[in-house]
């Protein structure tokens, strides 16, 4: 029996869920002082060193060989101290202190987020910073746990894949007309599609209860289904986080965005050709979100790049270190850091060692709000 509603209809019924539960009523509005905008972007899962910017790794991140650090400051002296799990290495990238919190995501960070922080100082409405997040269990990595802090002022944060997962059952539950049990049958395949890949697609808000304006629903509805109906759809979380990101930016256009690409995580699955693959396509995306930017006004010639791996991974020289971050090992403490765009000397390589708790006190300088003393120090070789 044929089905009763096809592909289409059935993906717009989720873009209008979506659109309804994701973004705020208003477009973010243009605030004094926040001109410059800030993009920091992860290498979520964590890359080794050999397989990136030693010579052997070059091939796989061509972009970011020939485009972006050309374009640069490189610091190829990169360090994280701390607990080697994506929440806590991220956690520490966001809030400048290193984090000792449950490893899947279940409690927030102890200290502020460079989110709360910019969002309380200039009293900035919930659409100004946003975390895009491949990794499901960042949900809480918008705010701190700390009271007067956390939620009130937290970033957005989506989680793609969960929240597209819950818009498709939603949208396949609600009763209409004939051929309900064709509608579950659906419902079922396309949920368990979605679940069957490493990170597949869907995406959530932490903070709920907001609704686009009529104008940008309808646009971002009509991206999805554009997105679903292009033949040559991509499949992987990170593809989606990056459509995400972009229609974000375009529609929005925050001044604080976060994203954490993570499909080089597979590595756990112990092949090293799809670990390279990922690793690719990560150094696509990031190109992809800069020329993105260069192509809005909002961001053109007014925003900082940074762009940094969450940790390393495993150097077990027997060959499958690259599967794990589990051995705290040098190859999972010693990484890289790029910054480019405004504010950013081009084309030079510092010697100087930093750490990953350097990226929040730099956010905040190069934003212009205060942090609280931590741990990380601001690079002092961007201009602001
Ligand atoms: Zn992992």
């Amino acid at each position: 029996m044929p089905f009763p509603f096809g592909r289409r209809e059935l993906l717009q019924g989720a873009a209008a869920l979506l659109a309804d539960a994701l973004l705020p009523r208003r477009a973010f509005p243009a605030a004094p002082g926040t001109e410059t905008r800030v993009i920091v972007v992860t290498f979520g899962g964590g890359v080794r060193w050999e397989d990136t910017f030693a010579p052997e790794g070059w091939p796989n991140i061509p972009h970011l060989v020939t485009d972006l650090v050309p374009q640069g400051l490189f610091f190829p002296e990169t360090r994280y101290d701390g607990l080697t799990g994506h929440f806590n290495a991220t956690g520490a990238l966001v809030t400048g202190c290193l984090q000792n919190v449950d490893a899947y995501g279940s409690e927030a960070p102890t200290t502020p987020t460079v989110f709360e922080c910019f969002r309380k100082e200039r009293g900035l409405p919930p659409e100004a910073a946003w975390v895009v997040a491949s990794n499901k269990s960042f949900g809480l990595l918008g705010g701190s746990k700390l009271r007067d802090w956390g939620d009130p002022c937290a970033a957005n944060v989506i989680l793609p894949k969960h929240f597209l997962v819950q818009a498709i059952r939603s949208a396949v539950a609600t009763p209409a007309g004939p051929g309900v049990e064709d509608r579950d049958a659906l419902a079922e395949r396309m949920v368990s599609a979605l679940d069957e890949g490493y990170e597949g697609f869907g995406w959530r808000v932490h903070e709920t209860g907001r609704a686009l304006g009529q104008e940008v629903r309808a646009t971002l509805a009509k991206s999805l289904l554009d997105y679903f109906n292009d033949p040559l759809v991509p499949t992987s979380g990170d593809e989606l986080t990056f459509f995400m990101t972009k229609e974000i930016m375009s529609r929005l256009a925050p001044p604080l965005l976060l994203v954490n690409f993570w499909d080089i995580d597979v590595a756990h699955f112990g092949a090293y050709s799809l670990y390279l693959e990922a690793i690719r396509r990560t150094d696509r995306l990031v190109h992809g979100l800069w020329q993105h930017a260069q192509s809005l006004p909002p961001y053109r010639d007014r925003t900082t790049l940074i762009v940094v791996p969450e940790m390393g991974r495993d150097g077990d020289p027997s060959g499958n270190g690259f599967q794990n971050h589990r051995s705290g090992d040098e190859s999972c403490r010693r990484l890289w850091l790029l910054a480019v765009g405004a504010g950013v000397p081009r084309g030079l390589v510092s010697p100087r060692p930093i750490r990953t708790l350097d990226v929040a006190p730099t956010v905040a300088r190069v934003l212009g709000f205060k942090m609280p003393e931590g741990e990380g120090r601001a690079l002092s070789e961007l201009a602001f």
